[in-house]
């Protein structure tokens, strides 16, 4: 919410008394929304060298965490939130690399803030697809952790979804209460979820600024789950989505090569909400045989039904 200016505090009683109510929301409605979050410049393969992971804060109990392109072409987004009780690790990586030390580093320090407060880790995933998932292995040994399961059933259920994927789930990490979106159709399982608390929607696979990958034969749940989505986005503040890969470049509807080595001129991390109803509209006009649709910060990119693992 954006402070209100304080010539509009001092006349809101006098258009309070000129306006019906609906244009006094009108006028509230209009305030510009919050600013997206800044982050310096990510790895991305082109020093020749760089660490395995990057991590940037967006504030004090949010953290992402970037995996490097060097460990694997993926180069995912994974993010870890922080509540009272629980933190939750979403996503664990695309292998090449150790992950818990980079997550453990952070719990840790997140503790030593906390007078050394336990806190239970929930490791959950965007869904099932190898490269989110890979190291989930060091995590199940790990003390006061909750690993999730990658089938749909077992996503419902850890996050007491009764009707999937009509319902939408929660997970209170305490003081901090998360929405999980069931949203098939990149994959089975996938979830988005949004956190009130920062108005920050973690948008997995579905919707980044890169590929949105869809296998023809599942393209009537994603664009049901799109159709979902946009509706959420109608009652919910979003300030900005956050998904789990870049694939384009900062020129508008650019991509790299597939598998690329390296990514010179990222586009930014943070898409707008507005990219829920440009990604809605765009499924609805797909027809019964979608092709490769170019937008600038997004291609909705059909594949004919195999076997995938990214
Ligand atoms: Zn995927
Ligand atoms: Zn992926």
């Amino acid at each position: 919410m954006q402070p209100v200016p304080h010539a509009a505090r001092r006349f809101a009683p006098l258009y309070r008394l000129l306006l019906p109510a609906g244009a006094a929301f009108l006028l509230t409605a209009a305030a510009p929304p919050p600013e997206p979050p800044h982050f310096t410049h990510w790895i991305d393969g082109t020093t020749g060298s760089e660490p395995e992971t990057q991590v940037q804060r967006i504030d004090a109990d949010t953290f992402v965490i970037r995996q490097s392109v060097e460990t694997n072409f993926e180069a995912p987004f994974l993010y870890l939130l922080f509540g009272r009780d629980r933190a939750l690790l979403l996503d664990t990586g695309a292998g090449g690399l150790k992950i818990r030390p980079t997550v453990d580093r952070l719990i840790d320090a997140w503790r030593a803030r906390h007078g050394g407060r336990p806190i239970r880790l929930v490791v959950a995933h965007s869904h099932s697809h190898g490269d989110h998932h890979a190291g989930d292995s060091e995590f199940h040994d790990r003390p006061d952790t909750d690993v999730v399961g990658l089938a749909p059933e077992q996503v419902a259920a850890f996050f007491g979804i009764a009707d999937w994927p009509q319902d939408t789930g929660h997970l209170d990490l305490g003081g901090r209460v998360l929405d999980i979106i069931p949203t098939p159709g990149h994959e089975p399982a996938h979830v988005m979820v949004y956190d009130a608390r920062t108005q920050l929607l973690f948008s997995g696979d579905m919707l980044y600024p890169g590929r949105l990958y869809v296998s023809l034969d599942k393209f009537g749940d994603f664009r049901a789950s799109a159709a979902r989505l946009a509706a959420f986005a109608r009652t919910h503040p979003i300030r900005a989505l956050l998904g789990a890969h870049i694939e384009m470049t900062t020129t508008p509807g650019q991509d790299y090569p597939m598998r690329a080595a390296t990514h010179p001129s990222e586009h930014p991390l943070p898409l707008p909400p507005s990219v829920i109803a440009e990604l809605h509209q765009a499924v609805e006009n797909a027809g019964p045989a979608p092709e490769i649709d170019r937008h600038a910060d997004f291609i909705v990119y059909p594949l004919p039904p195999r076997p995938k693992a990214d």
